[in-house]
């Protein structure tokens, strides 16, 4: 469970950062090196904790002071990668226990060759990081300086959101600062305990501490640091806080190990999936998306959402967008009810900014924001990239036109009710409601229609009667009628009996918009070889994308991976075949749910086909695949695409689940553990059986739907099925 390196590059750096990021869901550092380089950005974040400038540029997560870096002389030369001679140089990610490990030895301009290890990890057990360094003169006694501190020269793209309320020294080993956020009140401090005295100064927005020592050949330098982070207003008064709780006896090892013993060993106890493989990558992708799952998500805090880029990056501003309820919130509803839950809470929590939103867009109900930060408004932001062919900066408008956010946070809803007994997420779909009602268009002939809708391909705007949107609106509103009281049930009823539902055609296609079949085609094969890229606008204008038969990611599959019965299997293929062939997947949304629903319809190899090549878009991909952060929804769907593909559980009810397991060829064993609820069943599936053992209090209901037979099993019963050759539902 080890990602390594054992090169130094430095066109990999701001990628290898990415994927080296550790954190415990609150706290996320970037995986840079222990030294300053222009060639990456450093990056420490706080979940939650975002700031805004004067300008008109939305809420992004704030880059914090730099309390990692450290500059190292030996002998008055300055050691860095860049200069000297590289004898040895590793790094190294322990999945298993969150440490992350580089071992160099290094030859100075003038011959002193050293060996220099950093260590450095995230607490699991509180706000803490912690570094330690070793360094052994190997040839000639040393003399070293180290300095190291809180460099609050750091910025979010040039643009600084601290502004420094206070700096002290709290005694020979440990300092502390405070600062405001640029546009508010709140305040975020930071104080650093050192495991030896040293010399405190101030210069600029760099509070330093200098540590000088003479060592002799092959004896130890052995240097630690504990940085405590806190910020309002997830705590109070956190100058006060963090110094008193720096100062906490602690030591470098001790805390590792209890950090890992308290949640390592129990995370991967419970959650680690295993895969028996002929590629031995396939084990390494799912503990690499598995790892950062743990890292991303907040555990306790129900007033902060998952960012695309989770902690790792400032890649979408720290924003979160429809991806964590349809991408990462299976994981969490299966290995940590209480993030599941609390990522539904914090749309809960913003009902009111999305009734506000809706009503200054003239719409009655909730309708909720694509992107949204700490304070649940719209922070979209106006433009992305330029246009080839007219040179403006690109206009976003998903913001105005993907209102599929509503019906995927409803949906979402719905699949935790399925399995925890209460939810209330009535309040909230009443409000959908009113708003699906008052953004419909009725036709002549007495049709609803949604039009100036983007569905979820962002190569296709603005269009009319999207399928996934309309389905979306008319399923969720469906299951939620029987809770729907007096006038608003009778509207929502009349709006689902007589919504435009788009159905196949003579050729079984069912048309993604209502004018998308009838747009010219665009030669794409260029483009799928290169996906995530988006170099198809490189090429052609977005105009000319928008006007042709193109798809950056998955749309109308989206709506087959959700609800998999509403369509026969024959639709489903033909469909997968159609829309796949015009699908560049210039989103890391795009592949796996292609994989998944390729699975579901009976392509097994073809669903594993997208599985492998799932490991592009942050595992081992291109050098700048993760340059601004890891894709969180990616490492979500790395999960769903075995859990909801190769094994296809489904939940039907509280203690009650179906499934319809085959795995790879490639593949002789699975193993892994799904909880529903309070429901809890290892699994273990090979080419000719497959078993579950039901290890909770509960008794379950789990269907095999290749047989259609019900096995209803008690606590520790274990349940073995021959398994019959899937060819979809
Ligand atoms: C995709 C969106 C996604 C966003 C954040 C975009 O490229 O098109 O569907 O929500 O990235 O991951």
């Amino acid at each position: 469970m080890k990602l390594t390196y054992s090169d130094f590059r430095t066109d990999r750096a701001e990628t290898e950062a990415s994927r080296f990021t550790q954190g415990n869901g609150m706290i996320g550092i970037r995986g840079t090196q222990d030294e300053h380089y222009t060639f990456e950005t450093p990056g420490i974040y706080h979940a939650g904790l975002f700031a805004s400038s004067l300008d008109e540029s939305p809420n992004e997560l704030v880059c914090l002071p730099n309390i990692l870096t450290n500059n190292l002389w030996i002998d008055d030369e300055r050691f860095s990668l860049e200069s000297g001679s590289i004898i040895k140089y590793q790094r190294e990610l322990n999945e298993e226990n969150g440490l992350l490990v580089r071992s160099v030895v290094w030859k100075s301009p003038n011959n002193q060759t050293i060996s220099i290890k950093t260590e450095r990890f995230v607490d699991q057990l509180s706000d803490s990081i912690h570094q330690r360094i070793t360094i052994i003169p190997m040839n000639n006694p040393i003399k070293i300086r180290l300095e190291t501190g809180i460099d609050g020269s750091v910025t979010n793209s040039g643009r600084q959101h601290l502004l420094i309320n206070n700096c002290k020294q709290i005694d020979a080993r440990t300092i502390a600062a405070d600062y405001f956020l640029n546009d508010s009140i709140r305040k975020v401090a930071m104080a650093v305990h050192y495991s030896m005295d040293g010399v405190a100064s101030i210069s600029e927005r760099k509070f330093n501490m200098t540590f000088d020592r003479s060592v002799d050949i092959n004896q130890k330098f052995i240097f630690e640091k504990k940085a405590v982070i806190a910020s309002e207003p997830f705590t109070s008064q956190p100058f006060e806080n963090v110094i008193f709780f720096s100062r906490d006896e602690h030591n470098f090892s001790k805390s590792l190990m209890n950090s890992e013993k308290q949640f390592w060993s129990k995370y991967w106890g419970n959650n680690r999936i295993r895969i028996s493989s002929k590629d031995n990558e396939d084990q390494k992708l799912i503990d690499f998306a598995e790892y950062h799952l743990a890292i991303m998500a907040p555990r306790s805090d129900d007033r902060i959402s998952i960012g695309a880029k989770g902690l790792s990056g400032e890649g979408y501003k720290g924003h979160a967008f429809w991806d964590n309820e349809l991408f990462v919130l299976p994981f969490y509803m299966s290995t940590n009810v209480k993030i599941a839950r609390n990522l539904l809470n914090y749309r809960f929590n913003h009902l009111s900014e999305a009734k506000e939103r809706a009503r200054e867009s003239d719409y009655k109900g909730a309708w909720y924001p694509w992107e949204s930060a700490f304070t649940g408004h719209d922070e979209t932001p106006k433009v992305s990239s330029i246009d080839i062919s007219t040179g403006e900066a690109q206009p976003v408008t998903s913001n105005i036109h993907e209102i599929h956010i509503n019906s995927d946070i409803a949906y979402a809803m719905e699949q935790f009710e399925l399995s925890s007994k209460f939810w209330p997420r009535k309040a909230i779909l009443e409000e959908m409601t009113k708003f699906w009602i008052s953004r419909s268009k009725l036709d002549d002939n007495g049709f609803y229609h949604y039009n100036h809708v983007t569905g979820p391909d962002e190569y296709t705007e603005n269009v009319s009667d999207n399928a996934y949107t309309n389905y979306m609106i008319y399923l969720s509103i469906k299951s939620m009628l029987p809770k729907l009281n007096g006038k608003l049930q009778k509207q929502a009823k009349k709006l689902i009996k007589n919504i435009f539902l788009p159905l196949p055609n003579e050729q079984g296609i069912i048309p993604q918009d209502s004018t998308f079949l009838d747009k010219p085609e665009l030669p794409v094969d260029d483009f799928r070889m290169v996906t995530g890229q988006q170099s198809i606008l490189k090429r052609y204008s977005r105009r000319k994308v928008i006007d042709s038969q193109v798809l950056k990611q998955a749309d109308l599959i989206m709506l087959f991976f959700l609800y998999p019965g509403l369509f026969d299997r024959e639709i489903q293929e033909k469909n997968f075949d159609y829309y796949e062939q015009r699908t560049v997947h210039d989103s890391s949304l795009s592949k796996p749910i292609y994989g998944i629903v390729a699975s579901r319809i009976g392509k097994i190899n073809e669903g594993y086909k997208f599985f492998k090549s799932t490991k592009e878009i942050d595992f081992n991909g291109d050098f700048h695949s993760s340059d601004s952060g890891i894709h969180a929804a990616a490492m979500g769907s790395i999960w769903m695409m075995i859990v909801k593909g190769f094994v296809d559980i489904r939940q039907v009810g509280v203690n009650s689940i179906e499934l319809n397991p085959q795995i790879p060829e490639e593949w002789d064993n699975l193993e892994f553990r799904y909880q529903f609820g309070a429901s809890l069943i290892s699994l273990e599936i090979n080419h000719k059986e497959f078993s579950f053992k039901n290890i909770s209090d509960n008794i379950i209901q789990v269907t095999y739907v290749k047989t259609g037979r019900i096995y209803t099993i008690k606590p520790d019963e274990l349940v073995t099925i021959q398994l019959q050759v899937r060819k979809g539902r």
